[in-house]
């Protein structure tokens, strides 16, 4: 998966080996590069984090089938 996919703003790729690792990955890496972006997301699944986690494992779930 890279950053955007999850929401960020770069193309970086991020992997990891289990939906919890990438989503530990993914928060560091935001975090560290886009401290906006960040907020955001916190806010966002502050708000509402059935519907962050749902989209989080379809979008897991699209890549893994690759
Ligand atoms: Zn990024």
């Amino acid at each position: 998966m890279v950053c955007k996919d999850l929401g960020g703003e770069c193309a970086e790729k991020l992997s990891a080996g289990t939906p919890r690792e990438m989503v530990d990955t993914m928060v560091k890496h935001v975090m560290e590069n886009h401290p906006n972006t960040a907020k955001a997301m916190e806010k966002m699944h502050n708000e509402d984090p059935d519907k962050w986690g749902n989209e989080f494992r379809q979008k897991w779930a699209l890549t893994t089938e690759e």
